[in-house]
């Protein structure tokens, strides 16, 4: 049988690597996450047969048995963190991207040596009056820079969501405020750009894409 993921995903790397191209950036530098909640364990499988490398969940319960046993994927944690699944997000996820006030990323941290092994880890900033979570970016420096205080967290750049809008200039802004951030906060990822605003996540500097409906189709 053929696997219609596998070509959604083909299909979706070669749109981003000629988006990447025209704006004179590196495609290989941009790692692309398949968010896939609400998808099927299946579609999961499917995606890793075909070619995918990262997988993204925001609920950790929903991840748990979804993601047993899946040798080779790196999943990313995207959820907001809650302290008391800091040991169930350590044991189910590689990244969590989604670190925006001391106390999480403090248990975090916590539970990365009670498993010894350092978990890498992003700031998720608030570039958006429509966005709940994320840290002020004029903040995002100083939790850096206390994460970094704590063994068991490699901190290495910012997560953030852009705004709901089709204001494609208050994307970008949004972003450009993003790519700047990173430069503060110091590391290496620019975790921004999801289904409907990756091509201006990619104008901006992106270096990791979290996108679901575009692969996946629409979420249950
Ligand atoms: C759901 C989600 C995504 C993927 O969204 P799509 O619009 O389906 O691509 C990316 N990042 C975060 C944090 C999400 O919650």
């Amino acid at each position: 049988m053929p696997n219609s993921l596998a070509t959604r995903i083909a299909s979706m790397r070669a749109s981003i690597d000629a988006v990447a191209r025209r704006a004179g950036r590196d495609p290989a530098a941009i790692v692309l996450v398949g968010v896939t909640k609400k998808q099927p364990r299946e579609s999961v499988v499917a995606a890793l047969e075909g070619g995918l490398t990262d997988v993204g969940e925001n609920y950790v319960q929903e991840a748990r048995e979804k993601y047993a046993g899946l040798a080779g994927a790196r999943k990313h944690f995207i959820g907001h963190v809650q302290t008391n699944k800091a040991k169930a997000i350590v044991e189910t996820f590689d990244v969590v991207q989604s670190i925006d006030r001391y106390d999480a990323g403090r248990a975090i941290a916590r539970a990365a040596r009670g498993v010894g092994r350092p978990v890498r880890a992003l700031v998720q900033i608030n570039v958006s009056p429509t966005e709940r979570f994320g840290i002020a970016p004029g903040d995002a420096p100083e939790l850096a820079a206390r994460l970094r205080d704590d063994e068991g967290l490699d901190v290495d750049g910012v997560m953030a969501i852009g705004p709901n809008t089709d204001n494609r200039a208050e994307i970008a802004r949004a972003f450009a405020l993003a790519a700047k951030t990173l430069g503060t906060v110091g590391g290496s990822t620019l975790s921004i750009g999801m289904s409907g605003d990756w091509e201006e996540a990619i104008g901006c500097g992106t270096t990791m894409l979290r996108i679901g409906t575009a692969i996946f189709g629409a979420r249950a």
